[in-house]
């Protein structure tokens, strides 16, 4: 291999790494692991949300369970009173059937409401339990498109170690000078840093090479490194 071969081929492996360094960042997998993960999210908002309402429905059913258990003491305490012997008038019993009757119909509405909150409670909790398999399945699939993410990383790094082998292999038989130019250059035009020489011109830009310098490149012995005057790309004679 010449050297102009050589510094072909490092320059050839730096667009192979280029490319490889771009498909990697934007593998298909990687977009699969985000969206498996913003879709988790969703489910863990939904539940968090939820169980939120939940929680809110078992409050009020203590609440309203509570109440009932205090007017099951007081209806108790006001029937020991009634058929007990302590009432002295007909109308200290009237006032304590009233008493009972109102505790009662109170009772009934805390029932009544106790009842439509577990209504409301039941479909809750299996939209839950719904949730929490959909959150299982999440998790799966992040897993799997993260398994799926690692390979395809791993096979773009296993052609990213060939190329870097082939650039070692060539990069000794580059002249250290040469080397520093190219390098320097690289920033600047990429993929097409050192170019050939067509004959006539540099066949790396746009622009013709004025006729005297043409004639200089061409005069130089095939193999030579030159710069071309109209965008400073390096010319392989
Ligand atoms: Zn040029």
């Amino acid at each position: 291999m010449t050297a102009m071969d050589a510094l072909f081929a490092v320059q050839d492996e730096d667009i192979i790494r280029g490319q490889l360094d771009y498909r990697r960042t934007h593998l298909s997998e990687r977009q699969d692991v985000v969206t498996a993960e913003v879709e988790r999210d969703e489910t863990t908002t939904a539940i968090a949300g939820l169980e939120l309402e939940r929680l809110e429905h078992s409050r009020r059913q203590n609440r309203l369970e509570g109440e009932v258990v205090a007017i099951e003491a007081r209806l108790a305490e006001l029937d020991k009173k009634l058929y007990g012997s302590a009432i002295t008038s007909a109308r200290e019993a009237t006032s304590l059937q009233d008493e009972i009757g109102h505790l009662r119909r109170r009772q009934d509405d805390l029932e009544g409401s106790v009842l439509e909150l577990m209504e409301v409670l039941e479909p809750m909790e299996q939209e839950l339990a719904r949730l929490a398999d959909q959150a299982t399945a999440g998790d799966a699939a992040i897993h799997a498109a993260q398994t799926s993410l690692a390979e395809a990383e791993a096979a773009v790094d296993g052609e990213l170690y060939e190329s870097a082998s082939r650039r070692e292999l060539a990069l000794p038989q580059v002249p250290a000078d040469v080397l520093t130019r190219y390098e320097g250059s690289r920033a600047s035009f990429g993929s097409s840093t050192v170019v050939r020489f067509s004959g006539s011109d540099c066949s790396g830009c746009p622009y013709s090479m004025p006729a005297v310098e043409a004639d200089r490149v061409r005069s130089l012995t095939a193999g030579t490194l030159a710069d071309c005057s109209e965008c400073g790309r390096l010319v392989v004679r």
